[in-house]
């Protein structure tokens, strides 16, 4: 295939057809569009974009470059949430099993983390023995008989969007609308579910910087997505402050567990909540959002979840008398604390700061193929408005080295700011798009 012709016609900010999409990802995923045609069709879309037609071709030919799950008739819903990503955010843990409480089905298929935000996959993986890589006729089994799976894309579902997103890592074509609307949209129209609830990240930890950027971004999502058929809604949520109280995988694992057990942090409960009762809605199993988040609440309390979490990571190959013995019990080799150097209230956690040490620590990736270390992290941080005293506790870092928790404490001095006031409040939910 000749894809010059639409290099072109893009690059002088033309619209290309439906037909010349489809034609030109089919061709793409046999291998006969070579890469750097792809890298400045891709370079050509960042600067011109995509209007609504083009943008939902796209979509369609991505996830039609594969295959889809396909569910046997049930009466229990198919949802899923799916979160632009951000530092500490576990919700994904605690929401798949929680849902499933709530008569749903949920086949989640999530991502790894990449630069700051950490990933699902990657957090479930600091679980000894979990597995993240099923073959769709499991992920269907699983889905039927546990009611959730977490697991990665198989290798047959949306290959032209593994192709297309390792291209634009590395060509600087991630930040664009359409093309982030299309990844993402496609990987869950191959999922099959009704409904879908995004979780659009804004803030310094955030792929979208501002709040009117996460807007954008949310409202050609919700668009398309409901334009394919699956009834949508998207919460902007701050990503200034950390979600919770902890950054790295089993560090994360541990307060997603003690969420499920009614003992989470405030905002991590809140966040849970709110999205159970937004799917419920949207679901059309409640029809008020209060009700809703009473309902969610209700059994969240019941242990239930905690119950359905267990099996899931049975299912997905746990031993989980090990897992109680073990994962409550393994730390770093190192854990030291960075103390207030005065008394009064936290004014500032960074988390794009927090994010970048816990990655250093070696919870994230600086190549695509580094090594996570399960065991590394921040936990125990300081959130604004709370008092502290001086010589109190800001944060824990958990290192794999003295010297590697030492450079940690030193870069996170910068990440926290303590002062007379406790600062404005966070709006942890700032906007819903529907
Ligand atoms: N996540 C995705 O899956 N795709 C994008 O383009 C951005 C984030």
């Amino acid at each position: 295939m000749n894809v010059l012709p639409l290099i072109e016609a893009k690059r002088e900010g033309k619209a290309l057809s439906e037909q010349q999409i489809h034609s030109t990802i089919a061709a793409f995923t046999r291998g006969e569009v070579p890469d750097y045609q792809m890298a400045a069709l891709l370079m050509a879309i960042v600067f011109r974009g995509l209007d609504g037609a083009e943008t939902q071709a796209l979509t369609v030919a991505l996830r039609d470059s594969g295959r889809r799950l396909e569910f046997p008739d049930d009466p229990r819903p198919l949802v899923d949430k799916h979160s632009t990503g951000g530092v500490g955010d576990k919700v994904s843990l605690v929401l798949a099993p929680l849902l499933t409480c709530l008569g749903f089905r949920v086949p989640m298929i999530s991502g790894r983390g990449l630069g700051i935000t950490g990933g699902t996959l990657d957090k479930l993986e600091s679980i000894p023995g979990f597995t993240t890589a099923l073959p769709i006729p499991r992920i269907v089994q699983q889905v039927q008989e546990v009611g959730c799976v977490i697991c990665g894309q198989s290798d047959d579902m949306v290959p032209a969007d593994r192709a297309l997103y390792a291209l634009r890592d590395v060509t600087g074509t991630v930040p664009s609308i359409p093309l982030i609307t299309a990844s993402i949209l496609s990987k869950k129209l191959a999922e099959g579910v009704g409904c879908l609830l995004l979780d659009v990240k804004f803030g310094a930890a955030a792929f979208m910087q501002t709040e009117n950027r996460a807007r954008d971004l949310a409202t050609n999502m919700v668009r398309l997505a409901s334009d394919c058929g699956v009834r949508t809604r998207a919460l902007l949520t701050d990503m200034n402050v950390p979600l919770g109280r902890a950054a790295g995988n089993l560090l994360e694992v541990r307060e997603a567990v003690e969420c499920l057990e009614g003992k989470g942090p405030a905002d991590l409960e809140q966040l849970v909540v709110e999205s159970a009762a937004h799917i419920l809605v949207l679901a059309r199993q409640c029809a008020d959002h209060s009700a809703a988040c009473d309902r969610a609440r209700e059994v969240l309390r019941s242990r239930k979840p905690v119950a359905k979490w267990e099996q899931m990571l049975a299912a997905q190959g746990v031993n989980i008398d090990a897992y109680h013995k073990e994962v409550s019990h393994r730390f770093a080799p190192v854990i030291t604390e960075l103390r207030a150097d005065r008394e009064g209230f936290v004014q500032r956690s960074d988390a794009r700061v927090i994010g970048q040490v816990v990655r250093d620590l070696g919870a994230g990736r600086m190549q695509k193929d580094s090594k996570i270390q399960p065991l590394v992290g921040v936990d125990e941080i300081a959130k604004p408005g709370e008092r502290v005293a001086a010589n109190a506790a800001l944060c824990r870092v958990h290192a794999s080295s003295a010297r590697d928790g030492e450079i940690a404490i030193q870069r996170l001095k910068s990440a926290f700011g303590v002062g007379e006031t406790g600062g404005s409040p966070i709006r942890l939910i700032a906007d819903i798009v529907s």
